[in-house]
């Protein structure tokens, strides 16, 4: 299998772009308008309309989404924010943007989202909100997290960098919690190269989202003075150079037409991953619980290190010489120099991480994969596992 002729090279992500978006790109370089305008605007609306959500405000960034829904919020200095430490470092870094303190919690081994236990025994009189990352796409505890923000007077806000479409209990993922925040990062489920999403039902919050992305400047200022010209404009806050180009909205405008489809193979490549592994006493394909439906953005599995002669590095070693390239996600927060030194994080606060952490392979699942490919990745799996087998 390693050199001989059936070999293939199979990457951990390849993009889906076709002449649609190919066609979107160029209509904005040929209208002359390039930077955030109708194309920006029309995004936003099929967005809504999509999630269900009353307000899309479109950036560049699922951090900078992030980042204006805490400030959205008025987090200030010292304040403390729940967050888990299966994730990306973008979840952590901007509560560090305002000098507050990110909580970092442990999760639930099986589905490797936020931890309920975890969160109440982590709250404060300082904690102002948590942010519960979808992992892989299988949307967290909702009802529960909300129970417990509602309880103790804190904002939830989504990190759904990866759960584009997701639903809990029938209900899509972008009009639950009091904000979300969506990734188009390169590798997610929607590209738009760079990009992202804060969904919100509150008017308030929203209005302000989109001053600060751009400046801090006032619409309002434009409409009122209208009779002097376009000119004049008021500076009504400290904001940031957040917005979205029309040139990323066209990608999104054309990926959003075709995400439905693309989830659907996503999951149809699950199915057959799943099926593959169910059975396997060797390797743990990943749980996702009965009321919600995952975006399968990742495909992880754990490997049965009790049942296995190799360790998790040493599986990746072996599935890269059969030519399939795989991640993990993630090394634990606690586990970065910054987050243990900043924040004293002991990594035996986190047993169910560190559990996870040790088992975890994300496989290659991208709506371009064929069916010889996915095979192939079965096969790769199955037989390093096999001759790894105690
Ligand atoms: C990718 C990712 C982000 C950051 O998204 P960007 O759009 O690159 O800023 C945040 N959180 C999680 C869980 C992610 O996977």
């Amino acid at each position: 299998m390693d050199e001989g002729p059936d070999h293939m090279e199979i990457p951990f992500h390849r993009a889906y772009i076709t002449e649609d978006e190919i066609a979107e790109v160029v209509d904005s370089l040929r209208s002359g308008w390039l930077t955030m305008g109708p194309k920006t605007v029309r995004f936003e609306e099929l967005f809504c309309l999509y999630t269900g959500a009353r307000h899309a405000l479109a950036v560049n960034s699922c951090t900078a989404a992030l980042h204006l829904a805490l400030r959205a919020i008025g987090l200030r200095q010292d304040d403390e924010v729940i967050i888990p430490t299966m994730t990306f470092t973008a979840t952590g870094e901007v509560v560090c943007y305002f000098n507050a303190k990110p909580v970092i919690v442990d999760i639930d081994r099986e589905t490797l989202n936020i931890d309920l236990g975890a969160i109440e025994r982590a709250i404060t009189p300082k904690t102002k909100a948590i942010i519960p990352v979808h992992h892989s796409g299988q949307p967290c505890d909702l009802d529960e997290i909300k129970t417990i923000a509602l309880t103790h007077n804190l904002t939830v806000i989504e990190d759904a960098a990866h759960a584009l479409p997701a639903w809990y209990k029938g209900r899509k993922i972008g009009a639950i919690s009091d904000m979300t925040c969506f990734s188009f990062y390169a590798t997610k489920t929607l590209s738009t190269g760079e990009g992202g999403m804060v969904t919100t039902e509150n008017e308030e919050w929203a209005e302000m989202i989109k001053r600060l992305r751009l400046h801090g400047i006032s619409r309002d200022a434009w409409k009122r003075y209208s009779a002097e010209g376009s000119w004049y404009y008021e500076v009504v806050d400290a904001g940031y150079k957040y917005n979205m180009t029309d040139m990323n909205a066209g990608l999104g405008i054309a990926q959003l037409n075709k995400l439905e489809w693309m989830w659907q193979r996503r999951q149809q490549i699950a199915e057959k991953y799943t099926e593959a592994f169910g059975t396997s006493e060797l390797i743990m394909p990943p749980v996702v619980r009965d009321d919600r439906i995952s975006a399968w953005h990742l495909y992880v599995i754990k490997l049965n290190l009790e049942a296995l002669g190799i360790d998790r590095s040493g599986f990746i070693e072996e599935l890269k010489k059969k030519g399939v390239h795989t991640s993990v996600h993630f090394i634990p927060l606690h586990r970065h120099p910054f987050y243990r030194d900043a924040f004293g994080c002991e990594a035996e606060d986190f047993s169910h991480a560190e559990w996870a952490y040790e088992r975890i392979i994300s496989l290659p699942i991208f709506p371009a994969m064929t069916d010889d490919e996915v095979r192939y990745v079965i096969d790769a799996v199955s037989v390093t596992a096999q001759r790894y087998k105690r």
